[in-house]
């Protein structure tokens, strides 16, 4: 078997047995979201150029914000931090947009790997989009910021993951928009897949040493699939 501490740059290996989703960025649209809401208040004020203004912005608020909860994460304030933040996450109730070419891509997948979400977002939250969505049915877990004690960057969440599924970490691939979805899966010994459809750089996803880049969560499909499906990705 290929250890994923052993690769830098690789495609997936056959080991993969089940596959972890991270929600914001990767299954959720929700960058998208902040972004239209900031770019149609931009709009208002007559700034100039407020969808790219509007996407500059979300981007480089998200950063400090990560790095804050992972330091109260590390402090053991995480609760803390999470109560403060809670009225700029999205409630239960309201619409959680799914990312395009979603759904598809794991229903092919549904059958062929265990699947599972690792988030940062609450149990009640990620119930809701799952939901909406009539997904449901397809993660067999779903872990969250309520399951350890610990969060992504730190490997327990993708620990925990594998072990509630009964696969060994080294057979999981964690798929997530951000570094710490990188670090977190790194560190647990699983491979990696970065997505670019959210929050993430290409620069800074590849010094946190993702196993493979793709420009859209939908793209894994082609990677994880016999040969026939369209593979019309980027690899590295
Ligand atoms: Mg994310």
């Amino acid at each position: 078997m290929i250890l994923p501490s052993m690769m830098t740059r690789t495609d997936l290996p056959d080991q993969i047995q089940a596959v972890l989703f991270d929600l914001d960025g990767t299954l959720m649209d929700t960058d998208d979201q902040a972004v239209e809401n900031l770019a149609h208040r931009l709009r208002r004020l007559r700034w100039p150029h407020p969808d790219r203004t509007a996407r500059r912005l979300v981007m480089t608020a998200e950063t400090p914000g990560n790095l804050v909860l992972s330091l109260l994460d590390v402090l053991g304030l995480d609760e803390l931090a999470m109560s403060l933040t809670r009225p700029m996450r999205q409630r239960p109730g309201s619409d959680f947009r799914i990312v395009a070419g979603v759904a598809e891509m794991l229903a092919q997948l549904n059958g062929r790997y265990r699947l599972a979400i690792v988030t940062t977002r609450g149990q009640e939250e990620a119930s809701a989009f799952l939901a909406q969505h009539h997904l449901e049915e397809t993660f067999e877990t779903v872990v969250t910021r309520e399951s350890t004690r610990r969060l992504k960057p730190h490997p327990a969440p993708v620990q925990h993951a594998a072990r509630l599924l009964d696969v060994p970490v080294e057979r999981c691939v964690m798929v997530g928009d951000t570094v710490v979805d990188v670090q977190s899966a790194r560190r647990a010994g699983a491979w990696t897949v970065a997505v670019l459809c959210g929050f993430g750089e290409r620069r800074e996803l590849e010094r946190a040493r993702a196993h493979l880049i793709l420009e859209q969560t939908a793209h894994l499909a082609s990677h994880l699939l016999p040969l026939g499906h369209n593979n019309d990705d980027e690899t590295r």
